[in-house]
């Protein structure tokens, strides 16, 4: 027979919700709290451009996307794959396709909505909407803050913590738990965003013609890093799928230099000297701008940054410049307007299961650990992975408790 457990779950995101069902499915009896009156509000966010919850990737490669923790991720990608990730959709009838970049989607975003009623389907599940976690005094004792009253709750074996980053702030995970996590001698390394533009010195001029224009079909890099994916031009800098999935070396190298040097190869179906040969037959009376776009597609947009470029570096050849433009990047936006950040409870304050070492049957996860990925599906099948792991080690332990 088993044991009857309570598990108080703080924060009703990805990681919190995901725990909650494994737990609900499990028997235990639930306590989910969150500072939102409704569960799941960045989540849903999220699914405003499409649910990417995961990554088709095999667990070695998706690894591999999980920066300098990528070791720790893939034990726990072989624990939680996307294949399991998969079948879960389907034994639950959540429909999902597999889009470009091997990225994994759920068809319909609207279904999540239906998770809400799901879990208050479980008699011993309880949502406690607009509650503050304020303070951990120990391991039995949590303050909660509600409608500006304050009490202790202790009526549970076991506490999942999982109350995001702090980028977004108006999902409500805003990292204010900081303070009362530093108050208990827990390392937090500070936040830093990460998939977020980044600024760079534009001209005048460039502002004015390519605001919001976006460049397809190029390669960017920096470090050995490469993505072929689409960047914006905008007023303050550049942004775009392509810029976030460089986003974590951009940064690092900015940590280092104060700038980073953006490579932009403008036509990178053309090599060098096949591109070297068209421009020695442009001849003198027809424009610089009408020739690349005639000749090599180049449009304005695409024209316009190369000139930008150019103005650092104008003893370099055209082709060369064309191939590896060189654009400066300054400092990364604002960590509220980052999509996720790297930062949070230093690994060294849990064990492998998550729990804090020092406060026993108390477990931290998502997006509040020191961990950082680029999007595609990682940021949320990570959540969802540690989740797994931690529901693991609860349910094992209480297994303990039975013999
Ligand atoms: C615009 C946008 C688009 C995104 N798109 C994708 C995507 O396509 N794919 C992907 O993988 N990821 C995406 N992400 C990232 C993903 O949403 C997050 O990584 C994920 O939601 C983090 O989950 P979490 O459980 O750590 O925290 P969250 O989902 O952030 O949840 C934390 C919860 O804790 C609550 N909370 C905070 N402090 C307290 C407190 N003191 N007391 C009580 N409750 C509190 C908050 O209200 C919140 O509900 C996107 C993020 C954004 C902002």
């Amino acid at each position: 027979m088993k044991i009857e457990k309570t598990v108080a779950i703080f924060g009703a995101g990805a990681t919190g919700i995901f725990s909650a069902l494994l737990l609900c499915e499990c028997g235990y009896s639930v306590n989910l709290y969150d500072k939102n009156p409704k569960i799941g509000v960045k989540v849903l966010l999220a699914s405003n451009s499409g649910l990417n919850i995961s990554n088709n990737r095999a667990p070695k490669v998706m690894a591999s996307y999980y920066a300098d923790k990528a070791t720790i991720f893939e034990q726990l990608l072989e624990l939680f794959s996307s294949q399991d990730l998969k079948q879960l959709l389907e034994e639950n009838n959540i429909e999902y396709f597999i889009g470009n970049d091997e990225k994994i989607f759920i068809k319909d975003p609207n279904q999540l909505k239906t998770i809400a009623e799901r879990l208050n389907s479980y008699p011993k599940f309880k949502f406690f909407p607009r509650h503050k976690l304020t303070a951990i005094s120990n391991e039995r004792r949590f303050t909660v803050e509600s409608d500006g009253i304050t009490a202790d709750i202790s009526d549970f074996d076991y506490a999942i913590i999982a109350l995001g980053g702090a980028s977004y702030p108006r999902t409500g995970s805003d990292g204010s738990w900081v303070s009362f996590f530093q108050e208990k001698n827990i390392n937090i390394v500070d936040f830093k965003p990460v998939n977020c533009g980044f600024y760079t010195n534009w001209s005048e001029k460039l502002i004015q013609r390519c605001e919001n224009n976006f460049l397809k079909n190029i390669e960017l890099k920096i470090n050995g890093k490469i993505s072929k994916k689409e960047i914006v031009i905008t007023k303050r800098g550049l942004q775009g799928p392509g810029i976030y999935e460089l986003s974590i070396e951009l940064r690092r190298e900015i940590e280092k230099n104060q700038k980073a040097i953006l490579e932009i190869d403008l036509l990178p179906n053309r090599e060098l000297d096949e591109i070297a040969r068209l421009l020695e037959k442009k001849s003198s009376k027809e424009s610089l701008s009408n020739f690349l776009r005639k000749r090599l597609k180049i449009d304005k947009a695409k024209f316009l940054l190369l000139m930008e470029g150019i103005k650092n570096s104008e003893d370099v050849s055209l082709a060369k410049q064309i191939k590896a433009l060189q654009i400066e990047c300054l400092a990364p936006f604002p960590i509220e307007e980052a999509i996720s950040v790297s930062g949070g409870v230093d690994f060294n304050e849990v064990d492998e299961n998550f729990q804090l070492k020092k406060i026993p049957n108390c477990f931290v996860g998502g997006e509040m650990l020191d961990w950082e990925a680029v999007t595609g599906g990682f940021l949320l099948h990570g959540c969802l992975a540690i989740a797994k792991r931690i529901c693991l080690a609860i349910e094992a332990d209480r297994k303990c408790f039975t013999k």
